[in-house]
């Protein structure tokens, strides 16, 4: 293989530039060019691309975001939109395409690879909602930012007598809600993989004061949402004054941790490899620390587990 694209799509997450500079210069190794397709499949339509060298991928390994931007195109899930960016990659003589992004990037992914474009894509998302895999990039930073945010939050709630209700990010899935409720001591957390009431927030809220407990974090995933009405219940309930704090985007930005680094590292170099031994249609994942692939519809067919064990231990210790 002598040229590939690259691209980011959906939504961005910190680690993203991290596997753009891996696949480049893994590429580069193997004498390939490499073209950076920018915001995501619209790039591939417009035909939007820049050739990117060693030096066009330095200073970018600490930096969250995506240098080659990212979008939703909803004009990619229809054969004109496809047929576009297949001559895209045939006039340029791009033989292979690396594709970072969640599932719906997963699906344009395949969509092309049917169409005779080889595709391999890397799961980038802070949800960690892929299920193919344990780990999706970007995931651990938003983590982090998430626990380091709610730490502040704890401390002017600790002052006041406060109870702060905090919204984190995840879309449908409680990923970031359980591991930032366990790492920052929630009295409660609420995801939609685990039944809840308002009623059970109030009483174990109730239950934690008689042991002279004045201040507590309720950890909220983004599908339960209603993260004010909640803290007005608690409010008007248990007489505590209540603030509702929603993290939002905040928790897709900033410098990758070092899992994160090193795993856009490894997923980026592997996918060059994949493309350069004539794999197409698939997308790499971790399972229990290896690199592992699967073929793309494969994967989107499986479910993801949650981690009912970590839930249970939180609310274990934490009230
Ligand atoms: P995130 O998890 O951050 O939302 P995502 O990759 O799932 O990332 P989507 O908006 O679902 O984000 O998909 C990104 C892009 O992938 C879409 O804008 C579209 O261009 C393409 N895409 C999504 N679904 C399909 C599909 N069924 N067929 C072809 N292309 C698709």
């Amino acid at each position: 293989m002598k040229k590939i694209g690259i691209l980011t799509s959906g939504g961005d997450a910190p680690g993203m530039n991290a596997a753009i500079r891996a696949v480049t210069r893994t590429a580069l190794k193997h004498g390939m060019t490499v073209m950076g397709i920018r915001r995501g499949f619209n790039g591939l339509i417009n035909g939007d691309m820049v050739e990117l060298g060693i030096r066009s991928v330095s200073d970018i390994i600490q930096r969250g975001g995506t240098i080659l931007y990212t979008a939703r195109c909803n004009e990619f899930r229809f054969e004109e939109g496809l047929q576009k960016a297949k001559a895209t990659c045939i006039k340029e003589g791009i033989e292979g395409l690396i594709v970072l992004g969640g599932d719906g990037s997963f699906r344009g992914a395949a969509d092309l690879s049917a169409r005779g474009i080889p595709c391999v894509a890397i799961p980038c998302t802070i949800d960690n909602d892929i299920s193919m895999t344990e780990y999706t990039i970007g995931y651990d930073t938003a983590m982090n930012t998430a626990m380091l945010l709610i730490d502040k939050l704890r401390d002017t709630t600790q002052s006041h007598d406060r109870c702060s209700v905090v919204e984190v990010m995840g879309r449908h899935a409680g990923h970031i809600a359980v591991n930032t409720g366990i790492a920052t001591g929630a009295t409660h957390i609420l995801t939609e993989e685990v039944p809840y009431s308002v009623d059970d927030v109030i009483e174990r809220i109730q239950n934690t004061q008689t042991t002279g407990k004045h201040h507590f974090i309720i950890v909220v995933s983004e599908g339960i949402g209603n993260s004010q009405d909640i803290a007005k219940k608690i409010e008007q309930a248990t007489g505590v004054e209540t603030r509702a704090t929603i993290l939002g985007h905040v928790q897709r930005g900033g410098s990758p941790t070092v899992r994160d680094r090193v795993v856009a590292s490894q997923l980026g170099h592997c996918a060059v490899e994949l493309l350069n031994q004539g794999y197409s249609n698939r997308v790499i994942g971790t399972k229990h620390g290896n690199i592992i692939d699967y073929d793309i519809q494969e994967a989107l067919s499986m479910k993801k587990s949650f981690e009912n064990d970590l839930y249970r231990i939180a609310m274990d210790i934490s009230f």
